[in-house]
């Protein structure tokens, strides 16, 4: 163990990481290496954002989906639950809750769809948005794969973000946790994470961590693919089963298996916090999911954002992507106070009125870029 620590030491030191290395990192499970790792992704953390955390309101604002993703629970094959579409009424108001609460930035996330209703409807959503805050919210969106011109359209209605998981940069495991139909191309996803990064959006993406054939070597490189794709903001987390998909059926799924794809999620926060350094980086729900105070792990750990859902209560039990979905009978209310008690727990304080962006991204623009100053400007003629 000795010599383990010393090598581990050793790594943490460097100031770039092989794969081996990421590896060797990755690979730790006895809690006193897993205090050297987090200290360092710690210390990391506090030079970027202090101790300063931010929002995205996550509004999950339709479950209907044209995929069929071998994992996950609103796939188009599950009839099990509702469909729901919410009316931009709905959307609107939570999209206000978040503004009048002071939450920065929101993120809206729905099933895939690429038809021209979708595309009009997001396009309205970000508009309006970008109008009732006066151009103050941060627009993170998480809609899927769209055509160039899709991408471009929402980038100029008032998107700011773009979050697309690579889900595993393993092409050949990527075939295996998804439908071969032409519809799910590692690809084509490589190639819209690509045109997002173009157009100028903040680009996020992120895996799921603890996958069925999933390798220490697969995640190693995941935390390269980032890094290689320029992402500015990771959102990742554990791969949690749905009962009724057909991932669930070689999942496996004990207590064993659980604890450890939550200390897998743990240790990519803070390797990736480590490589990457300067961006962005979520503590997901899908943490808690496995544990009762996994996001303040995942904090801990070396993440700097949180996203409190904001869904109108109603529609989050449909919204079930895998089992145990926490927050699912709360309000936004409730879970704010909740989140509260949560964040003070980890000494972390809120960016209450930021919107939070990458540093990554500003560095790149040259240190204070807002390439929406002129869109809001211009988008007040809109109305
Ligand atoms: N349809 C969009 C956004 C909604 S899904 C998209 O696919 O990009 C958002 C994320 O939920 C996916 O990227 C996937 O990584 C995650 N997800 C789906 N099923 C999951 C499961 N069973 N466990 C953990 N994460 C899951
Ligand atoms: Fe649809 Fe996204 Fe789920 Fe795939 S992961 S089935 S695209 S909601």
């Amino acid at each position: 163990m000795k010599t383990l620590s010393h090598s581990i030491s050793k790594i943490l030191k460097q100031k770039s990481f092989s794969q081996e290395d990421i590896c060797i990192l990755l690979s730790i499970h006895d809690p006193a290496n897993y205090q050297l790792l987090q200290t360092k992704a710690d210390q990391i953390q506090k030079q970027y954002f202090q101790d300063t955390l931010h929002y995205r309101g996550l509004i999950e604002f339709s479950n209907i989906c044209i995929k069929d993703c071998l994992y996950c629970g609103i796939r188009k094959s599950n009839l099990d639950f509702d469909r729901y579409q919410m009316s931009l009424d709905e959307i609107m108001d939570c999209v206000k809750w978040n503004h009048e609460n002071q939450y920065g930035s929101i993120t809206l996330q729905a099933g895939e769809r690429q038809d021209p209703e979708f595309i009009e409807l997001v396009t309205t959503i970000l508009q309006r948005s970008q109008k009732i805050t006066q151009g103050k919210i941060g627009i993170t969106l998480s809609c899927g794969e769209q055509t160039k011109e899709t991408y471009e359209k929402w980038f100029e209605a008032g998107a700011h973000r773009y979050l697309l998981r690579i889900e595993t940069s393993n092409s050949e495991l990527y075939q295996k946790i998804h439908p071969q139909d032409g519809l799910h191309q590692f690809e084509k996803r490589v190639e819209c994470l690509q045109n997002i990064r173009k157009i100028g959006y903040q680009l996020g993406t992120g895996v799921m961590i603890g996958l069925p054939h999933q390798t220490i070597t697969d995640l190693a490189n995941d935390i390269l693919f980032f890094k290689r794709i320029g992402a500015h903001m990771i959102g990742m987390g554990p791969y949690i089963v749905h009962s009724s998909t057909p991932l669930a059926k070689i999942a496996n799924n004990s207590v064993k298996d659980i604890q450890h794809r939550f200390q897998l999620g743990l240790n990519m926060i803070a390797v990736t916090r480590i490589v990457l350094k300067n961006v962005n980086i979520a503590a997901t729900t899908a943490l808690q999911a496995l544990d009762p105070i996994g996001r303040e792990k995942g904090v801990e750990a070396g993440a700097n954002i949180l996203m409190p859902i904001t869904t109108t209560k109603k529609y989050r039990k449909d919204y079930q992507l895998y089992d145990n979905k926490p927050c699912i009978e709360d309000t936004s209310e409730q879970c704010k106070r909740c989140l509260m008690g949560r964040v003070s727990m980890v000494q972390r304080k809120v960016g209450f009125g930021e919107q939070g962006n990458s540093p990554s991204y500003k560095t790149e623009k040259g240190n204070y870029y807002d390439p929406f100053l002129e869109r809001r400007n211009h988008s007040t003629e809109l109305y």
